[in-house]
């Protein structure tokens, strides 16, 4: 089955657990025809559970999803739920997908979450420009009032930081949704102080279907390491779709065999290079793909067609764009990394400088946005180091011409 998800222009196919049902239409009956009700929970089942099934968060850092949840009931004062569909990276479209095709496992997931810390509120954050996502969040919302917790919805600014959770709590507290500097996590302070489970889209659903379906479920696809499926953004000759994979699918089961002949950008503008080639051998495996000095970050991959070193410092140069300006390591020096790595693309400088800059902006940033692209830029040099010769003698082995 193949749906396509209109003006957002993304296919999206049908998965395995997440997206077994993404073609029966959003509604909250639909969700319980195929479902069933939401049924109770306790905190300390659902944790051992959590931790045999190893869930991790799908927003990017990956971070032991049950450890959070731990941490926000242990904390002082009544926690706070909060649900984060702002998906600030552009290429990424999951949770974008299961706002419109899945929302009641989403809202599952998060009232599972609330019912077992007793929060009271679930916060829902959508994007400000997406209509399409906010007119979904609030029709979902508008079939669940008997939910017994108060939902209210923040509309994120369209921009790469508003997602990242502290930018997340600052517009709760209805200042401007950028990153500052937090001294603790958000689970133990967060929103007005108390207790905050902030996670992304996807991980609410996982954990909804969790409690749906039970751990047995969970365990019968993946892997006997990494059980369960996870959501991807592909962007190949094939188009932008988002797809739900089991653990331990190869890629070259994913992508076409030209895209698998190209370098790959995976894990998404913060995310490490592939040299073409190298996913051949390799499956979706978090650790896998560490071993492989790769990660899967939010689940994006991106195949750009042309040279990887011009798509490389377009990204950079959108990146650089995208700080928030609070921290002067990031204010400036991003910038100067983008127009470092435009000097030699073009052939017109020196790679030394790019190098000493990445060093310049790294672990000095208030969030980890000044690390993620220098990241991504040291993984270009480090993987293209031909290509990167071949630019800095004024070549380049797509012609020069920036197809990406
Ligand atoms: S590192 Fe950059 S994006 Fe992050 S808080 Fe500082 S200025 Fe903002």
């Amino acid at each position: 089955m193949t749906a396509v998800l209109g003006p957002l222009g993304v296919r999206v196919e049908r998965g395995p657990a997440v997206l077994a049902a993404a073609d029966d239409g959003p509604s909250l009956a639909a969700h319980r025809a195929t479902h069933g009700e939401l049924p109770g929970v306790a905190l300390t089942p659902l944790l051992a559970d959590l931790e045999r099934v190893g869930l991790r968060g799908r927003g990017g850092a990956g971070f032991p999803f049950g450890r959070k949840l731990e941490t926000a009931a242990k904390g002082r004062g009544r926690p706070t739920v909060v649900v984060n569909l702002s998906e600030g990276e552009p290429a990424s479209a999951k949770d974008a997908t299961l706002a419109m095709v899945a929302p009641h496992l989403v809202l599952d997931g998060a009232l599972a979450a609330a019912r077992v810390l007793g929060a009271r509120e679930v916060h829902v954050v959508v994007p400000e420009a997406d209509l399409q996502v906010r007119a979904a969040v609030e029709q979902a919302l508008g079939e669940r009032p008997r939910d017994r917790v108060r939902h209210v919805v923040h509309r994120a600014d369209e921009s790469f930081v508003a997602g990242q959770v502290n930018a997340v709590l600052e517009l709760m507290a209805g200042r401007p949704n950028r990153p500052v500097t937090a001294w603790e996590p958000a689970a133990v302070s967060g929103h007005r102080g108390r207790p905050t489970l902030v996670s992304n889209g996807e991980t609410y659903a996982q954990l909804g279907l969790l409690v749906l379906r039970g751990v047995r479920d969970h365990l019968s696809r993946g892997t006997t390491d990494e059980p369960g499926t996870t959501l991807l953004t592909l962007h190949d000759d094939g188009g932008k779709r988002v797809v739900e994979v089991a653990f331990g699918t190869p890629w070259k089961a994913l992508l076409d065999p030209a895209s698998l002949d190209r370098p790959v950008l995976i894990g998404g503008y913060h995310g490490t290079w592939a040299e073409a080639g190298r996913l051949r051998e390799l499956t979706v495996s978090r650790s896998g793909l560490a071993e492989a000095d790769l990660t899967l970050g939010a689940g994006v991959v991106l195949v750009p067609d042309g040279c990887p070193l011009w798509f490389a410092r377009s990204v950079t140069t959108y990146l650089a764009a995208q700080s928030a300006g609070r921290c002067g390591p990031c204010r400036n020096g991003l910038p100067a990394v983008a127009e470092a790595f435009t000097r030699v693309v073009d052939g017109v400088g020196g790679l030394a400088e790019l190098e000493r800059l990445c060093g310049l902006v790294e672990r000095r940033g208030a969030c980890a946005h000044p690390d993620g692209t220098a990241r991504m830029v040291r993984s270009a040099l480090a993987r293209f180091p031909e290509e990167v010769q071949r630019h800095t003698r004024g070549g380049c082995s797509e012609g020069g011409r920036p197809r990406a």
